[in-house]
């Protein structure tokens, strides 16, 4: 068993890793601030080639291994949580439904502007009364002449609302099967749609750049090429996005935790109490050997997932795992990290402040925590 990247993927996370220390991390303070999602930083991203890295050369992207894109993210993540977040939902959720459900047609219209990094890409499944219970979505797309009106809304749906965004695909209701279950379709609707309106950028505890909004759709017409996929059954399709989600969320957890660590570590070392650094104190030595060892088993995990994805395995328990057991290391860990900076690491100056922020919401986007538990039962066979 090999768990070493490749050349390719030591060389993509490194460039991620030159491109966090220069463009990110010195304004990543500033991004936070601003509250505002910074789509010239997402743009040199793209021009690096970085916004398209799971989506084959073939339409623009630069077809890297899962594996890579996790490499990557754990350099990224490092720097600033926001913009990672932003990043990993358009690499994922935002591109990977036109990708997996899309036409020829379609992915060249818009799947190559995303993957070639010319536009950022949303994905929007949540609704106010629907956020884990996916199937009791109210959206409904009801067929007329030519195409569908589309009527709803959205919630909490990150990267619609950017001056770099090209719109959004959203899943909506069609009708009912057969057997009167309701079917679901998934649609794209471009920005600048008539009835298509966006609410006001949503201020969360962390993740402060991250563009997040509500999405109203009012008898919005969409020509009947904005269907991806099968009118009825889209659902499982739409879903089956959010497997890599996880790998994603995990991935952005893991380097939370990384990040934390790295600074608790340091200022264990130069904040000196009783005439020693407090990492001379084995309360201190316990904790951050605690979180190394975390660190550790979440990043292999998350690797785990991303390498069954690469070889065609299946790979939504692992995924699931990884999300679950990286989500609350990163939240642990950054609770122990403010801790050891003391009254310091409480003050928003901090940097580790910021991490902890944003250390919440990796339990609760791409599906809560309670059910990655469930997804992980269903596999087992409960
Ligand atoms: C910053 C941010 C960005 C987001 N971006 C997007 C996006 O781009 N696109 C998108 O579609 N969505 C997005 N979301 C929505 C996110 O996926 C949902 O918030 C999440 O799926 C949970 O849904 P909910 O908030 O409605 O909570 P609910 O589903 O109402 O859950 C509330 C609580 O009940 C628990 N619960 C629910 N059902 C069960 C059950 N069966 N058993 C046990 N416990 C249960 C949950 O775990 C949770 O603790 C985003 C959310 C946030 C916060």
């Amino acid at each position: 068993m090999d768990f070493s990247l490749t050349d390719d993927e030591a060389a993509l996370q490194q460039l991620a890793r030159d491109f966090a220390a220069k463009e990110i991390r010195p304004h990543a303070a500033r991004y936070w601030e601003e509250e505002r999602c910074p789509t010239e930083v997402l743009r040199a991203m793209g021009n690096l080639g970085l916004l398209g890295l799971l989506v084959p050369e073939e339409w623009g992207g630069a077809g890297v291994s899962t594996v890579g894109f996790v490499a990557a993210m754990e350099a990224l993540g490092h720097a600033d949580q926001s913009i990672a977040a932003a990043w990993q939902a358009h690499v994922t959720i935002g591109s990977l439904p036109l990708l997996l459900m899309g036409t020829d047609e379609q992915k060249e219209r818009w799947l190559r502007p995303l993957a070639e990094g010319r536009a950022l890409g949303a994905f929007g499944l949540t609704e106010p009364g629907a956020g884990s219970d996916a199937a009791a979505i109210k959206t409904r797309a009801a067929k007329v002449d030519g195409g569908w009106l589309l009527n709803g809304q959205k919630a909490f749906i990150s990267n619609a609302g950017t001056d770099m965004s090209f719109g959004v695909t959203v899943l909506a209701r069609t009708g009912e099967d057969d057997r009167g279950r309701p079917s679901f379709a998934s649609f794209v609707v471009e920005r600048d749609t008539a009835g298509y309106t966006q609410g006001a950028k949503m201020r969360g505890i962390g993740w402060r750049a991250l563009d997040t909004r509500e999405l109203f759709f009012d008898d919005v017409f969409v020509p009947d090429d904005h269907l991806l996929g099968s009118s009825a059954g889209g659902l499982g399709q739409f879903l089956r996005t959010l497997d890599v989600g996880r790998i994603s969320i995990a991935a952005l957890s893991t380097s939370l935790a990384q990040a934390v660590f790295d600074l608790a570590l340091d200022y264990a070392k130069t904040r000196e109490q009783f005439g020693v650094p407090i990492s001379k104190h084995q309360a201190i030595q316990f904790k951050l050997a605690d979180l190394a060892t975390e660190i550790e088993a979440c990043r292999w995990l998350t690797y785990r997932a991303a390498a069954l994805r690469d070889a065609g395995e299946p790979f939504a328990k692992v995924a699931a795992m990884a999300k679950l057991r990286a989500s609350k290391t990163a939240m642990h860990a950054a609770t122990e990290a403010v801790q050891i900076h003391g009254g310091y690491g409480y003050m928003m100056e901090s940097e580790v402040s910021r991490f902890f922020c944003d250390a919440k919401v990796l339990s609760i986007g791409e599906g809560t925590n309670e059910i990655q538990h469930l997804v992980i039962a269903r596999e087992l066979g409960c």
